[in-house]
């Protein structure tokens, strides 16, 4: 299943992550996932492993065109030649020319300045045909609106936390509005919520695991997906997604698990405040 962002460029609606993932078994793990049936892959500068994303996605012996690369830029290469920079360096691990998909991976609030420069430098790549699409992660509405107002192209994607356990609507509301499509990162917030009662007794009902009822709820929300496994058998579980639907009460379950702000695995945006000088 594949989404069209605002640009016009399609994306699967599920792909793997490779956050955590250690090097000496990406490679592996990302070909296996690419046997499975995923084409998009989500990783950042910052997990130290785009060498071994790019090994594993020739292993798999696929040709590039047919797997969807997503990664981000970290916060100390900001600036506008860093950012540049940023994209030579990733591209160059990955072993690819074109990036699909280049992120910023979080903001930088206190120096807003400097995350706009880096946000002109993935404009510039995307003019120039390096990437097909640029976007955010872990940006609050507000500081989407700031980058709105200082920037000329719409972000694709804004990569947010969201899982029942976090919702996370006010900000997927914000994305919906502008047309910035949701990437909703820990997906089953690291297994956490796979133990719920709720997402347990829906698991039973309609036969299939708990993070399957969790992925489809994603799906269902028009959310984008990358779950992250090194485990074979959870690999092909998580992919397999696409042949049953919950239903409106289930739905609705699932969504009243959120816990508001208490039910963050992460950080909150608006409390990063690291300085790269
Ligand atoms: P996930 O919500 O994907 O959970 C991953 C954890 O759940 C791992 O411990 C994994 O174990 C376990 N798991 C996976 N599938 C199953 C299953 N079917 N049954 C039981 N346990 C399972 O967490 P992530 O934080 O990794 O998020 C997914 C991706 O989102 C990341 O890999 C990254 O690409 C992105 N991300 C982005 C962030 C950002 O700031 N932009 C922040 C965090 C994540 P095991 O591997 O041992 O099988």
């Amino acid at each position: 299943m594949k989404l069209t962002m605002n640009n016009g460029v399609e994306m699967p609606a599920l792909g793997f992550g490779v956050f955590q993932t250690p090097p000496d078994v990406t490679s592996a793990s990302v070909a296996e996932a690419l046997t499975v049936g995923y084409r998009l892959i989500d990783t950042a500068a910052s997990y130290f492993n785009e060498r071994e994303v790019g090994e594993g996605i020739r292993r798999s012996g696929l040709d590039r065109s047919e797997v969807f690369i997503e990664t981000k830029v970290w916060i100390s290469d900001y600036g506008y030649d860093e950012t540049l920079h940023a994209f030579d360096k990733s591209a160059g691990k990955l072993g690819v020319d074109q990036i699909d998909l280049l992120l910023l991976h979080q903001p930088l609030p206190t120096r807003f300045d400097r995350t706009v420069e880096a946000y002109r430098a993935l404009e510039t790549l995307l003019a120039d045909g390096r990437v097909r699409a640029i976007g955010v992660s872990n940006f609050m509405p507000d500081m989407l609106a700031d980058l709105l107002d200082r920037s000329t192209v719409v972000p694709a994607v804004n990569q947010v936390e969201v899982h029942p356990y976090f919702t996370n609507d006010l900000v997927r509301a914000y994305g919906a509005e502008h047309g910035i499509a949701t990437e909703a990162w820990s997906p089953i917030a690291q297994g956490q919520v796979l133990g719920d009662p709720v997402v347990k007794r829906i698991a039973e009902v309609s036969g299939r695991t708990p993070a399957q009822v969790v992925l489809r709820w994603h799906i269902q929300r028009g959310d984008i997906v990358f779950p992250k496994s090194v485990t074979p058998q959870r690999v092909k579980e998580n992919f397999e997604v696409f042949d049953f639907t919950l239903d409106d009460a289930d739905m609705n379950a699932l969504s009243a698990l959120d816990k508001g702000e208490a039910g963050r695995t992460g950080p909150n945006p608006d409390d990063f405040d690291y300085i790269p000088d």
